[in-house]
């Protein structure tokens, strides 16, 4: 999908509205990581040498269409002040903006408050998005677009607007593209695909899409037990998905026809409670006791996983191994990342919470090839579906 690019020439001086994905952990009013906002600050510091006036349009968190003041983007517009050393103005009312933004000097920067606050912005009623999205529309000359992680939605402020001014992608939205391209054109082989977190059935489309592209697929996190139920393991208290073993028992005989290698977990480590200090115990998964629990993969998998890994040219990880909040059971994801960190090749962090959960581990960003933004987005990427975020700037 070829993106538009950001030609200086086009922005010189303009008032530019940026829709950016600031969406941040935030917990008590502090962010957690601040990674979101990092990867946006090459686009900022182009416009601003551009001598443009910015009017930063985000979201932040589900607040389903009316305010809540724990998901105010405030804390993020303090941070990307102090992030990139200019006055970062706030404006709480997304409608009744337009004195501030006429206010606006080249090289400030506007700040508007959640953009999920106003039911609008999410609608599915395409008329309701339209309006607002033209209401949104004065507040600028040219829309660039480099909230990557919501690409994948058809809101507003991602779709309507970028449609309704000149516009280009930024460069997050520019670098996310490529990395994925190369991962969906010409991945150097063997290309293999790490996928953990709670659910498969937020995955199993992205995983019968990549089944006749990969030549590996390890699965962990809490989705792998609906895999080791469809091959009739016991999977005791373990997170599973009844309704979707059949499509999973259908997918592994299509990997199985393809000849793509898919790695499931020998053991797993599992508790009797969900919870930090439930006493954890190492089992065979083809035989997980009927009161406990899986919530990690064991330690001899993880090995096996990483071995796997390192033999790859090309992978793309997305979900942690096991509930890595909870020390006792983020071996598995920390043993993957480590294993990451060593490939001799290209390697994918896809998605904002698993870039979190890496870090939160004690990895650095430099260490992987790339750490993309977008979870939901880069997955839907791969899955080969159209982004409107992206159709609306190509
Ligand atoms: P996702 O957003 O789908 O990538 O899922 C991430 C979440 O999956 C994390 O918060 C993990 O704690 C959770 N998770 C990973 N493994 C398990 C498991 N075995 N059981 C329950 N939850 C899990």
């Amino acid at each position: 999908m070829g993106v538009k690019t950001l030609n200086i020439s086009d922005i010189q001086g303009k008032k530019v509205i940026l829709r950016c994905d600031l969406n941040v952990p935030i917990s008590d009013g502090l962010i957690a990581d601040d990674g979101r906002i990092v990867a946006s600050l090459s686009t900022i510091k182009k416009l601003l040498d551009a001598k443009c006036s910015i009017v930063i349009i985000a979201h932040l968190g589900r607040p389903k269409g009316e305010p809540k003041p724990e998901l105010s983007l405030l804390p993020v517009a303090k941070r990307l002040e102090k992030l990139i050393g200019v006055q970062v103005e706030f404006s709480e009312s997304i409608l009744e903006a337009s004195h501030k933004v006429a206010q606006l000097s080249p090289g400030k920067i506007l700040m508007l408050e959640n953009i999920r606050f106003e039911s609008s912005e999410t609608s599915k009623d395409e008329s309701v998005r339209s309006k607002f999205a033209t209401a949104l529309a004065k507040y600028g000359e040219f829309y660039v677009g480099d909230g990557f992680g919501a690409v994948h939605r058809k809101h507003a402020s991602v779709y309507e607007l970028a449609k309704l001014l000149p516009s280009a992608a930024g460069d997050l939205v520019r670098a996310e593209v490529e990395v994925l391209e190369k991962l969906t054109k010409s991945p150097e082989r063997p290309y293999g695909v790490v996928l953990g977190g709670a659910k498969v059935s937020d995955k199993i489309g992205v995983i019968l899409n990549l089944l006749d592209k990969v030549n590996l697929l390890a699965i962990g996190g809490g989705m792998v037990f609906t895999f080791l139920a469809a091959k009739g393991m016991k999977i005791g208290k373990s997170l599973v998905e009844i309704d979707l073993i059949s499509d999973v028992r259908a997918l592994l005989e299509r990997a199985d026809n393809l000849g793509v290698k898919i790695i499931l977990p020998e053991d797993i480590v599992v508790a009797k409670e969900f919870n930090a200090i439930s006493t954890p115990t190492v089992v065979s998964s083809q035989d997980i006791p009927d009161d406990q629990m899986g919530l990690d993969i064991g330690p001899k998998s993880a090995l096996i996983f990483a071995s796997e890994i390192k033999n790859c040219k090309t992978i793309f990880w997305n979900g942690p191994m096991g509930v890595f909040e909870f020390p006792n059971f983020a071996n598995g994801t920390k043993v993957v990342a480590k294993a990451l960190t060593e490939v001799d090749g290209m390697t994918v962090v896809g998605g904002g919470d698993s870039a979190a959960a890496v870090r939160k581990l004690g990895f650095k960003d430099n260490e992987f090839g790339y750490i993309s933004t977008g979870g939901g987005a880069s997955l839907e990427y791969l899955e080969g579906k159209e982004l409107p975020g992206l159709a609306a700037l190509s």
